[in-house]
Order: C-alpha cells, then structure tokens, then sequence
C-alpha cells in the first residue's frame, strides 16, 4: 500500500524498483478518484502527471534520480501551474490557465515530482474551515461531518486521506499550520523570505509564505530543501545560503530551552488541549529540554493587527481583478462602473468582499493614520517581543489550534469567532518568523497539533526539534480510519 508510505519510503521503493513512477502516479489517480467525495482537488491533471512520471521514470532507469524524482505531490491552487487552471478556490479565476509556472512549481519540478493536481482551498486564502472555497466545501478525513481548516484544507485533508503524499500550502495568517493541526499533519511556514512568492496569487503580500504539508517533518525537510532558496524575481525573497534541512534532524535535542508563553496558556485554553501540550512538552523534557516561562504581551493584539494589515493588502491586490485585465467579467455591461461593479460581485464571495471593504476603508484617507499605521506600529510591538523572548529561549511552543476540528456549518455565520481560529499562529507571520506544526496526542479522537515558534533563519533547528518528537512518538503515524484499510 505505497499511500501509507512517507515520501522518503517512496524515494526509496522507486529507486528500488518496488514500482515505477507511473504505477505510483496512477495508484494515487485511482485514489483521488475512489475519494472524490471529500473534494480535496480542484483540478487533477491526470495526463500532465502520468507524462512526468514517465520521464521521471526514465530517469530513475539512467541512475540520474535525486530524493524526490518520481514522488507524487499536490500543489494548493494559489501557486501558477503552466498550462493548467490556476483557480485560488474563486469564481474570480474559475477560467484561468496560468500561463507559466510560479518558482516554487518550477523549482518541485526540478526536483522531479510529478504534480498529481491543485488542491482546493478557501478563496483567495482567506478562511480557516476551507468553506469559502467557491468550488465547494472540504471534508476532514478524520470526521467527514468537520472542516479539515483553512486555507490550505485541499491540501492537508488530501495528505491526511492518501490521496497525495506531500503537498505544498501557503500561510498568512496560520493557513500551513491550522489545517496540518487539524487533519493530524506536519507543516511548515518557513521564515518570511525563504521561499519564493513569485507566480503565488498575492493575498497579504507582507506575510504570505509558502511551505510544506507532509506526514512528518523528515518529509517536510525533503521538499523544503526543493522549495527554498532566492529569486530574483521576488524582491523579498532573501539571497541567503539554503541549508540542507534533512541533515541536522538528528541532533540532540539536550539543553533546548523551550519557552512557554504565559498568554498561551491562560485560563481560556480548554483543558483538554492543555492536556495533549502537556504531555507533548514533558517528552520534550525527557529528550533533555528545558521549559521556561516567557511572556509574550502584546499576544491579545494580534488578531486585530492582522485583521487591519491583511484586508488593507488584501484589498489592494485584489484591485487588479476588475473583469478588464483580470478575472471574470460579467455578460453585456451597461457601462464601465457596471462592468467592474458586476464582475467583481459575482466573481468575489463573501469573505473576500468583507476584506476587500474592511481594506478600504482602513486605508483610505482620514482613517489611514487611526488603523493602518497605528497596526503596522503595533505589528512592531509583536515582532520586539518575539526577540526579546529569544534572547532568552531557542523555541517557542504552545497549541497550533485553540480546538480541534470542528462541524461544519459551526462557524460558518459568525467571522470572528472563526478569525479566533489563528490566535496563535497569526503572531508568527506579524513578525515574519518560522513556525511549524506537529501532531500530539488527540483530543476526542481527532488530532490536535503543537505549534513551534523558531527564530529568524531557523528551519533547520525547528525541522530537527518536531523529528526528534516523532522518533519518540507515533502520533504523527496515526492515520483516519476508512482510508487506509484494503490495498487501494
Ligand atoms: N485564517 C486566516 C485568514 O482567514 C489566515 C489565512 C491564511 O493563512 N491564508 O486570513
């Protein structure tokens, strides 16, 4: 049952020749297929993959492979695939075939994995249920009656059901991290700068990041090493030496001091939760880590920061789908106002027209001072507090997720009850720092996650703290039922 495999197990069945890439890459159509129900892919580009497999397949056979060749993938629909529709989960771009690839799909290329599809996500990234996707809801594969998060829930709910062994995810606000919480994954948001946004559909372009949404960390070193790395054609991408992040995952982990945000562990963190982070942190302990309270005060100011700072971009990148030179445009216009009233109403829902209205408004003038730049001081408070911390700790850990999936429809109505879906993950973006999320014990039967906040740069130290957990624990292999059992 190669679906069951991590990607360094399929690396290795392929250069084994237990299957060929083909085989592998049809196994995986099959799947997607049999599990069409829980819509995890917007698009599947059956032929496309079947030709990369065969290429990479003759690869393999010249002895030319390297550790991805051959590996089936997803990509989120937010990153330009050339040649294949490249939707960002809108009505917006329902018709749109990107014309180049984005870097990052350039760059997983290189590596030679083959692109199963584009996996399905909440519109234009902004979401944490994976609701707002116009092309239809996402179920957990945990609980098909609970979302899998958002925004990247195609691709987490496709990781956690076998329909693809890795994928890749973006995250402005905690979209890597909540969905892998939630669906029982390891993901990554790299530092801001490390990887590429070029040919990514911009949403905060401040802090949108891409990353990997694996089965463990040791998966998400591999197609980090591929995903990383400067870009000439993204002016904040960082020329920086990229480290090999599979290398140091086996480094000890004695004298780690783990810092523990008294804000994160208030009396509002539900019990249970504590529980299952407890515990992880006492494994911790045993590996030879310290714990040492920190205190992080400007937490509480977070949410609002972001919810001023996201939309204000958001409303701003999104000007360009105006059904002229972008996106949908609607039938036999009356004039030029109908034309871009009626084009971005019905190719925008209604999220994405809160954000657009609520970044207006904060920008325009006479309230830009009172909102914009009054977050952007703020957002400054959140990033000093973060380095204060770190001059005292190497880690910050804490829940990724204040809950654990939860039904659908449970939010749907109230957005800021669902915006307190990111309160702790939406700090790292702020501040542009690396921040991971690894499975724990779970909590009424369905995953909860740990997150691990590191400091700038370091990847490569967070990718070992979250393997040395999953080298003591098996929570990070614990797989839905209904998915896994039977050969295919
Ligand atoms: N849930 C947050 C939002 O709706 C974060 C989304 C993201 O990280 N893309 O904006």
């Amino acid at each position: 049952m190669p679906h069951k495999k991590s990607i360094t197990e399929l690396s290795a069945g392929l250069a084994a020749g237990e299957y060929s890439s083909v085989e592998l890459t049809e196994h995986y159509l099959k799947r997607i297929e049999k599990h069409n129900d829980l819509n995890c892919y917007i698009t599947v580009d059956q032929e496309g993959a079947l030709q990369q497999a065969s290429q990479a397949d003759a690869l393999i056979a010249s002895g030319e492979a390297g550790a991805l060749t051959g590996v089936p993938m997803a990509h989120k629909d937010i990153f330009m695939t050339e040649g294949l529709a490249t939707t960002c989960g809108s009505r917006m771009l329902e018709n749109f075939v990107a014309p180049y690839d984005a870097t990052v799909v350039t760059k997983i290329k290189q590596a030679g994995m083959v692109t199963l599809g584009k996996a399905n996500m909440d519109e234009f990234a902004m979401g944490s249920s994976n609701e707002n996707s116009y092309f239809g809801r996402v179920l957990n594969p945990w609980n098909t009656a609970t979302v899998p998060g958002g925004s990247s829930g195609g691709s987490a709910a496709a990781v956690a059901a076998g329909l693809a062994p890795i994928a890749t995810a973006t995250d402005t606000g905690g979209s890597i991290r909540q969905p892998a919480a939630l669906c029982g994954l390891t993901g990554m948001k790299p530092t801001y700068g490390r990887v590429s946004r070029w040919g990514m559909v911009a949403f905060a372009s401040s802090l949108d990041q891409a990353g990997p949404m694996a089965q463990s960390a040791e998966d998400c070193a591999l197609l980090l090493n591929a995903m990383s790395g400067f870009d000439e054609k993204d002016s904040t991408c960082m020329d920086r030496p990229v480290d090999d992040y599979s290398a140091t995952l086996n480094d000890s982990l004695k004298g780690l001091r783990i810092g523990l945000p008294r804000e994160y562990f208030s009396e509002d963190l539900d019990p249970a939760m504590r529980k299952v982070v407890d515990d992880a942190l006492k494994v911790y302990e045993g590996l030879g880590a310290q714990l040492i309270e920190i205190d992080l005060p400007n937490t509480h100011l977070s949410i609002p920061v972001y919810y001023i700072v996201a939309p204000a971009e958001c409303s701003s990148n999104l000007s360009r789908f105006d059904g002229v030179r972008y996106g949908h445009r609607c039938d036999d216009p009356k004039d030029l106002n109908d034309l871009y009233s009626r084009s971005r109403g019905e190719g925008f829902g209604a999220e994405v027209t809160r954000r657009i209205m609520i970044g207006t408004y904060a920008l325009s003038s006479g309230y830009y001072d009172a909102y914009y730049l009054k977050a952007q001081q703020l957002r400054r408070l959140i990033k000093e507090g973060f380095e204060r911390a770190f001059e005292q700790v190497d880690v910050i850990m804490g829940p990724t997720s204040p809950d654990v999936a939860f039904p659908i429809g449970a939010k749907a109505d109230n957005p800021v009850d669902m915006y307190l879906s990111d309160i702790y993950t939406i700090s790292a973006n702020l501040a542009g720092l690396p921040a991971m999320s690894i499975p724990v014990e779970q909590v009424n039967q369905l995953p909860a996650g740990l997150q691990l906040i590191g400091n700038y740069w370091s990847e490569s130290r967070l990718l070992n703290i979250a393997h040395q957990f999953q080298q003591s624990t098996a929570w990070h292999s614990q797989k839905p039922a209904g998915f896994f059992e039977g050969e295919s």
